[in-house]
């Protein structure tokens, strides 16, 4: 991925629609053109409406065809500068300030685009936390913030996972569960965490049993009260995350801004390149509709 470093190098190298069709038609065709259809990479190049035309089979796809931008009528540079704000804002933006940066006209219309973007947001590939993690569970969402027990009503259980290396963290997983309980905390650890990794918990019953990895359940001492202290520092970062940056928390939508802010942190040492490997995903993700996002 080719690293853009600063808002000045962004400027000077997306002046036009054309420098970012350029740009989107090589990160989408690496080698060149390739029919979705077919795989034939002849090809006529309709400029008026830059669409590309098979010689072969004759389907004519698009550059933002069949991918995170499907139909979406916004100018290539729109679509460039939306993700380029969203990779490079440290705490993200939300869709009123985007709709205000890029002068698009609707707030549903920039509300659609940010949520598109926060698809192509969604992890992928699923590699598992390795070697040493902590895992531990918080609530998000409802009048209160807290962790388990009374006041946790109309809250949504949020499991945590965050790789350990002594003093310093790796790579984390959030998912919503639909509650605490053994049977979904397990299988969120199976589905995030490879076999075989030490995993740290507190004495919280529902990780009892945990088969396939080393546990260590940690107690709480009168000298340390903070037996997850990693775990918990990813919480209460996305916490202040999520008070800061949106004003009404969406609890329908949780796990695509979790997803949003697992996206960030795991790429927090890859800043030169999380603009380019943002923009290749938005071209190697399927679209999602306002439908199925208010479905
Ligand atoms: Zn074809």
């Amino acid at each position: 991925m080719e690293p853009i470093l600063t808002l000045y190098e962004f400027q000077k190298r997306f002046t036009s629609e054309e420098a970012c069709f350029e740009y989107l038609k090589n990160l989408h065709w690496p080698n060149g053109f390739r029919c979705p259809v077919c795989g034939n990479s002849e090809h006529y190049f309709l400029s008026g409406n830059r669409l590309f035309q098979c010689k072969n089979c004759k389907h004519q796809t698009s550059i933002t065809a069949g991918t995170v931008f499907h139909k979406l009528h916004h100018p290539l540079s729109v679509l460039v500068w939306a993700v380029y704000l969203v990779s490079t804002t440290k705490k993200g933006l939300s869709a009123m300030e985007l709709q205000r940066k890029l002068g698009i006209r609707s707030y549903k219309s920039a509300w659609l685009l940010l949520q598109k973007i926060r698809q192509a947001m969604s992890p992928v590939g699923r590699l598992k936390l390795t070697a040493e993690v902590e895992v531990d569970e918080t609530y998000i969402g409802g009048s209160r913030e807290g962790k388990r027990g009374r006041g946790a009503e109309n809250k949504i259980p949020v499991a945590v996972a965050v790789e350990t290396d002594g003093k310093t963290m790796g790579r984390a997983r959030l998912n919503t569960v639909s509650s605490p309980s053994r049977e979904d905390l397990h299988a969120f650890i199976h589905t995030c965490i490879a076999p075989g990794a030490l995993i740290h918990t507190d004495g919280l019953p529902s990780y009892g049993c945990l088969e396939g990895y080393h546990h260590e359940p940690r107690k709480k001492t009168k000298a340390n009260d903070d037996v997850l202290p990693k775990v918990h520092i990813v919480v209460a970062n996305l916490k202040m995350w999520l008070r800061g940056t949106y004003n009404r928390l969406p609890s329908k939508h949780l796990q695509r801004y979790l997803n949003e802010y697992t996206f960030r942190f795991n790429r927090r040492w890859n800043l030169e390149t999380i603009f380019s490997t943002l923009l290749w995903r938005c071209l190697s993700t399927h679209t999602i509709t306002f439908a199925d996002l208010k479905g």
